[in-house]
């Protein structure tokens, strides 16, 4: 039975997967958190409801409405997504196949605030692994990060690049390191380089050569997934057509990780449109 995969339970998410469960599609939801919405105290502006009501309570919610219609939720961390006819999904419990995938993430990539990073960016300092390796084979490259998403990246360059260190920047390494992979965890001061990435400067003072870093910081974002695909994506949003399709077959985005109005509305909309587009599509490839 086909499967649509949707990364991300929040109002976007759970709006996908009530339509494509209601179509009697097997769905998955990944979700690591209440994202956005757990954040929001007081909901005053969304339909239906006279008196303020609050995100964590509005979002527990929709996933009830959700489970009561089929759809799967998984509490888990994706941590990368390739395709290969099908998508492939490997989150920190166990990866996953799908035959369309709705990335709904909400808001993306975390660029940290050290010095350089932003001129360095495409001229040394890489957003994604699977994209990039290839440009910076046999050359000694940094991650930065702490956790699992950081170690994922690692193990993505590590039989393409020189060496690999997980720079922390000053945090405590939060994943377990596999071997042959080094951790520096003194805080950057900067990045160092003219034309591109040549050092990274550590607040010690100590200054170490790197060709390459690759952020990969908390989790995967939105934009870091679509990219990792190919999708395309433009600053800190997945372009969509008016079907919430991106530039790849049977891959959708919706909500805040496509940018414009950053609303619950808007995201309960673009999820039921994808969520109704991914079902058209399978049913298209595979019937
Ligand atoms: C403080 C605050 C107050 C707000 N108040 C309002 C308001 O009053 N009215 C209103 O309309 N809007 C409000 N908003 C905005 C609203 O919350 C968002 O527009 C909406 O939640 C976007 O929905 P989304 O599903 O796109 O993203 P989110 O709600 O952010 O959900 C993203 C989901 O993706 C998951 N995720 C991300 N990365 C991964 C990964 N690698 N693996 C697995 N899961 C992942 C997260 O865990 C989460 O489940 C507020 C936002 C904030 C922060």
């Amino acid at each position: 039975m086909p499967t649509i995969l949707i990364i991300g339970k929040g109002p976007a998410g759970i709006s996908a997967a009530l339509y494509s469960a209601r179509a009697n599609v097997d769905t998955i939801v990944i979700g690591r958190d209440g994202g956005a919405l757990n954040k929001a105290s007081k909901i005053e502006n969304y339909y239906g409801f006279a008196e303020p009501i609050s995100g964590e309570h509005l979002l527990s919610q929709g996933i009830a409405q959700a489970v009561n219609a089929g759809a799967k939720i998984v509490d888990d961390e994706v941590l990368g997504i390739s395709f290969d006819g099908k998508y492939n999904v490997s989150a920190k419990g166990g990866d996953y196949s799908a035959d369309a995938v709705i990335i709904a993430t909400g808001t993306s990539r975390t660029t940290p605030r050290i010095k350089g990073i932003r001129e360095l960016e495409g001229r040394g300092v890489s957003y994604c692994a699977t994209c990039d390796a290839f440009f910076f084979r046999g050359k000694d490259v940094a991650v930065m990060g702490n956790g699992e998403y950081a170690v994922h990246e690692a193990l993505e360059l590590q039989p393409v690049v020189g060496s690999v260190t997980i720079v922390t920047d000053g945090k405590p390494m939060e994943a377990a390191t596999p071997d042959g992979i080094n951790v520096i965890e003194d805080e950057i001061e900067s990045l160092i380089g003219d034309e591109v990435l040549e050092s990274i400067r550590f607040k010690n003072g100590v200054e170490k050569a790197f060709g390459g870093l690759f952020i990969a910081l908390g989790v995967a974002g939105s934009t870091d997934l679509a990219r990792k695909l190919g999708a395309y994506i433009e600053g800190n949003r997945i372009v969509v057509d008016e079907n919430m399709a991106t530039t790849l077959p049977g891959l959708y985005a919706a909500g805040d990780c496509t940018g414009g109005l950053l609303q619950i509305a808007k995201a309960v909309y673009e999820g039921a449109k994808a969520g109704t587009e991914a079902v058209k599509f399978i049913r298209g490839a595979k019937n």
